[in-house]
């Protein structure tokens, strides 16, 4: 479907009604990290082969061109053809000419997505040639008309039954739901297409330089028939897959099975290099004769990706499929959503690579930057990342649509109109408010308070608050200024006041500058660069005027906005680069920068508690400032606190920003599980180092789990220190 026609709020309200997906991806969600850390056991130090894995893949793509030649040259002197195709057309055209050159009417196919990647199937059947996909799941798909939704699972999306029918339909006549029934049948109707091929046409999961190799990491065996049997054997290999050395093929060898299907090692592997002999028959006799061998190097788009800068990283990528086997939006919706082939967040970029930025940026909010990903792909690319800089370049080419334009320069980078208007927003809400929260919306923003109730701007910010609760320390051990970020200054004012009281406690002076605003990262996050720069320009320029030793943040994702972003976006401004540098290096996350003072005060000893209290970490929290050992030993040196764990902790709740808001549809679900865990933990209370997490679980639980109260880390500890 052309990009502009696509629906996706549409496509994802059909995805979450379809109760087979939901099934087959919940399942598959929860067993993978289990088989995953199993296939894994025996690695001795598995971040130390990640490391191996993009070490070898940044040392290729740097040298891409040279590993290219090479690879033609070997392949070639092995009696190959090798075809350079630049992009479809010209892969297709190669490809249809060599059919008629050689005859061809009948072709297998075995593990190619880049085939798949410019719908190679059909151009061949729109010329008379027969093809069929022989790998199980591929053929399935095919059968049903769809595209694949899984990299390594094409058919995920499909249950036994669903294949049955598809089956039945493809052979006329009934074939029963049963799994090894139908995996018999397959190999039965296949074994013939085998046999009567004229042309096999395969992908590679590697190439090898320095003998023109090409490694298949298989589980079927077809694979071996599709390159065996007929009698010329086409290969379409992505730059990306070509490796200098049959070395270089080990720690790619010993990565990919594990994450992709949680095993030791696959079924089989098998290197190709050069044509094999094949019996054919002359004059009714069977002679053998070299078959011939053609391997076209496809680019579509990798070489430009090779030599940005940024996206090179792309060519890490092992298509495995663990980063959309961790996925919590891809676990929701499947592959289907993505538009391409290619699904997930990594589905994402490749999309925008080899398809179109327009493809890209219909899906791109589907990645909500909660960092799971970079916690299992072994080629260590750093997806969310690579999301937000190819929005950063969307935004570049063409701006920003005009209603995002008109908030972030004219409302959020203007301070004052920012906050007139929250305090706006306090009076306003009062037909809708109850206590503090908002618990139905009407109309077309009902959906936004479905499970979960919003929290009500407070009557009175944090900013208006400071100086009543501002203690004239005699003799200050420290002197910190307090970056509250919009949500506790405008919503939990509050938990700023707790802050206060920790800090004060431990004969730190607090202050506040009053020309601090949003951190910026709303705005960053869709792109916009420009505007998060003068944001950047005006807090830092507010905290410099305060003089402190630190800046402290009770939120991660301000935290993370104040301390990496800020120097990243102004690193090349000659006169803010440096003052960037300085602010990021004073800045500090609360629940660390408290930690270590507890520590040194001796405060920080273990005493049992009666509250059963649980931590929930923010994705920020946890993945990008590594912080998550810290809450947990100040909840538990309070004495008021047992702490205990839930499942998943450290997976998002579903807020996300915008994306709680925009997305609640999927935001829900989110939450829901989120819920579910908090209760099963038998907590009383969920603690949080986030406001906007403690906006999105605290307005789930008040609407699923009212008992269950949540608290930021500074109210806990604020509550044990007496005024
Ligand atoms: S960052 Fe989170 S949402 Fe984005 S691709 Fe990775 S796992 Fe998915
Ligand atoms: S990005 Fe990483 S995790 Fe995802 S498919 Fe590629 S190698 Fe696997």
């Amino acid at each position: 479907m052309a990009v502009n026609e696509r629906n996706i709020k549409k496509e994802i309200s059909q995805k979450l009604k379809d109760d087979v997906l939901r099934g087959a991806l919940g399942r598959f969600g929860e067993a993978y990290p289990v088989s995953r850390a199993k296939a894994y056991e025996n690695v001795e130090d598995i971040e130390a082969l990640r490391d191996e894995l993009k070490a070898m893949k940044v040392a290729a793509v740097a040298d891409i061109e040279a590993i290219a030649d090479r690879f033609e040259a070997e392949a070639a002197r092995r009696g190959a053809k090798v075809f350079r195709a630049a992009d479809g057309p010209a892969l297709k055209k190669y490809l249809l000419d060599l059919c008629k050159d050689k005859g061809v009417k009948r072709v297998v196919k075995s593990k190619s997505m880049a085939s798949e990647e410019i719908h190679l199937n059909h151009t061949l059947e729109e010329a008379g040639i027969h093809v069929k996909e022989t790998d199980l799941g591929e053929w399935i798909i095919a059968l049903a008309g769809h595209t694949p939704s899984h990299m390594v699972m094409p058919a995920i999306h499909l249950n036994r039954q669903q294949c049955a029918e598809y089956f039945s339909k493809e052979l006329n006549e009934e074939i029963p739901p049963d799994i090894p029934f139908m995996v018999q049948t397959a190999r039965k109707t296949l074994r013939e297409e085998f046999l009567q091929a004229d042309m096999g046409i395969s992908g590679a999961n590697f190439g090898i330089a320095e003998n023109g190799a090409i490694g298949l990491v298989t589980n079927e065996g077809n694979a071996r028939l599709v390159t065996t049997l007929p009698r010329v054997h086409v290969v379409i290999i992505g730059y990306e897959k070509l490796i200098p050395t049959v070395e270089d093929a080990i720690p790619i060898l010993r990565s990919l099975p594990r994450s992709a299907t949680a095993q030791l090692a696959t079924s089989y592997v098998s290197m190709i290099s050069g044509p094999t002999p094949t019996l054919v028959k002359q004059g009714g006799k069977w002679v053998e004769q070299d078959k011939e061998l053609h391997i076209i190097l496809f680019d579509n788009g990798r070489l430009k990706a090779a030599k940005d800068e940024k996206f090179k990283e792309i060519f890490q990528c092992v298509r495995c499929a663990s980063c959309l086997n961790v996925c919590p939006v891809y676990q929701l919706v499947g592959g289907h959503v993505y538009g391409h082939i290619y699904a997930g967040g990594i589905g994402a970029i490749l999309t925008a690579f080899f398809n179109s930025m327009g493809d890209f940026e219909k899906i791109n909010e589907l990645c909500i930057g909660c960092r799971k990903c970079t916690t299992v792909c072994p080629g260590r690319i750093n997806i969310p990342g690579l999301i937000e800089e190819l929005r950063v370049r969307g935004v570049k080419d063409h701006g920003l649509p005009f209603s995002l334009k008109l908030l972030f320069e004219n409302v959020i980078a203007n301070r004052r109109l920012f906050h007139s208007l929250l305090r706006t927003a306090a009076i306003g809400q009062k037909p809708v408010q109850s206590g503090r929260f908002i618990r139905h919306l009407p109309l077309f923003l009902a959906g936004m308070t479905e499970g979960r109730s919003l929290p009500a701007v407070a009557d009175t910010p944090l900013r208006d608050r400071v100086r009543k609760i501002t203690k004239k320390l005699a003799s200050p051990a420290k002197k910190v200024a307090f970056f509250s970020g919009c949500n506790m200054d405008f919503v939990y004012p509050e938990t700023g006041e707790s802050v206060y009281k920790v800090l004060q406690d431990l004969n730190i002076a607090v202050v506040f500058p009053e020309e601090q605003s949003c951190c910026g990262k709303p705005v960053v996050g869709f792109g916009d660069v420009e505007t998060t720069k003068r944001i950047a320009k005006r807090n830092i320029e507010a905290f410099e005027k305060a003089g402190v030793d630190y800046v402290i943040a009770a939120c991660p994702s301000c935290t993370e906005t104040l301390h990496v972003t800020y120097p990243e976006i102004l690193a090349d401004d000659p006169e803010w680069a440096e003052r960037a540098k300085a602010f990021a290096a004073k800045v500090r996350e609360f629940s660390q920068f408290v930690c270590g003072e507890y520590e040194q005060a001796g405060r920080l000893t273990k005493k049992p508690g009666a509250t059963k209290v649980t931590f929930h970490d923010s994705c920020h929290m946890k993945r990008v400032l590594n912080i998550h050992e810290e809450p947990r030993k100040l909840l538990a040196s309070t004495g008021a606190c047992e702490v205990v764990e839930m499942k998943d902790c450290d997976k998002c709740c579903g807020m996300a920003g915008a994306f709680g808001i925009k997305y609640s549809e999927l935001s829900a679900p989110i939450l829901k599980q989120k819920i579910e865990n908090i209760k099963d933990s038998g907590a009383q209370v969920v603690a949080v180092g986030c406001p906007a997490c403690m906006m999105q679980i605290g307005g789930g639980l008040d609407k699923q789990a009212p008992d269950i109260k949540v608290r930021h880390v500074a109210d806990i500890l604020a509550d044990q220190i007496k005024d």
